[in-house]
C-alpha cells in the first residue's frame, strides 16, 4: 500500500517536494562519486545505506507514513543541497541512512551540539540544528523506548555524533547507522537481518512520530 505522497529528489529536479505535517524524509548517505566507507573490499556503505533507506521506505509506506527520498538512485547529491531539500520539506522526522563496519547492531545519532532557542531571528547554517535538538532527542528517545517494547536480536545504541548534515536540519533530524549482526562485515549486506532492521525501525518511527506530532 503505498501512502500516495511519496517522491524522490534526486534525478528529477522537477519533483515537487511534497509538504506534510507527517512527512519523513529518508536520505540514504553518501552516493555516486561520493562511495563512503569501504565495507568490505568490495562493498560500499552508499549501496547499503541506498539498501536499507528502501526497505525503510516501504516499511514506513505499509504503515501509512508518507515518504520523501533524498535519493533512490546512485546521484550525487552534495550535503548542503540535501539540507536544504529538507528545511524546504518541513517534514515531521528527517533520517539520514548511513553504514559502517564498527561496532554491532544499530545506532541512532542525533546533532552533537549545545541545545539553543529556536526563537532566534538569524540561526547559523552550522548551528540551525541547535533550537530543535530537544525535539530531535525527544523522537530519538520515543524510537528507543519503542525498540525497546520488542525483543530484537541486535543491539541499539542511541548517542550524539557530529554526522552532517544533522547540523543543519531545521527541525527533528536523526542519522541511523546499521553495522554488522556479528562478526561478519559483510552481514550489514544480508537482506534477511537489513529487513529485520527496517521492520523495527518503522514500527518505532511510526509511534514515534505520532507521538511527536501530539
Ligand atoms: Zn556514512
Amino acid at each position: 500500500v503505498s501512502a500516495g505522497a511519496s517522491a524522490t529528489f534526486a534525478g528529477t529536479n522537477e519533483v515537487a517536494i511534497p509538504h506534510s505535517r507527517s512527512l519523513v524524509v529518508i536520505d540514504a548517505a553518501h552516493g555516486g562519486e561520493e562511495r563512503g566507507a569501504a565495507l568490505t573490499g568490495t562493498l560500499a556503505e552508499k549501496d547499503v545505506a541506498l539498501q536499507l533507506a528502501r526497505r525503510l521506505r516501504t516499511e514506513l509506506e505499509n504503515r501509512g507514513v508518507p515518504i520523501f527520498m533524498l535519493r533512490d538512485n546512485d546521484a550525487t547529491i552534495p550535503l548542503d543541497q540535501r539540507a536544504m531539500a529538507v528545511n524546504t520539506a518541513h517534514p515531521a522526522i528527517y533520517i539520514a541512512v548511513h553504514a559502517g563496519t564498527l561496532g554491532r547492531g544499530v545506532r541512532l545519532y542525533t546533532a552533537m551540539l549545545s541545545p539553543a532557542n529556536a526563537a532566534s531571528a538569524f540561526v547559523p547554517w552550522e548551528t540551525a540544528q541547535a533550537g530543535y535538538l530537544e525535539q530531535s532527542r525527544r523522537v530519538a528517545g520515543g524510537i528507543m523506548q519503542e525498540l525497546g517494547k520488542t525483543q530484537l536480536d541486535f543491539p541499539i545504541a542511541m548517542m550524539p555524533a557530529p554526522v552532517r548534515p544533522l547540523n543543519n536540519i531545521t527541525g527533528a533530524a536523526l542519522a541511523i547507522e546499521l553495522s554488522p549482526s556479528g562478526r561478519d562485515p559483510e552481514s550489514v549486506n544480508n537482506a534477511a537481518y537489513q529487513q529485520k532492521v527496517a521492520t523495527a525501525l518503522a514500527a518505532a518511527i511510526a509511534t514515534a512520530r505520532t507521538e511527536a506530532a501530539r
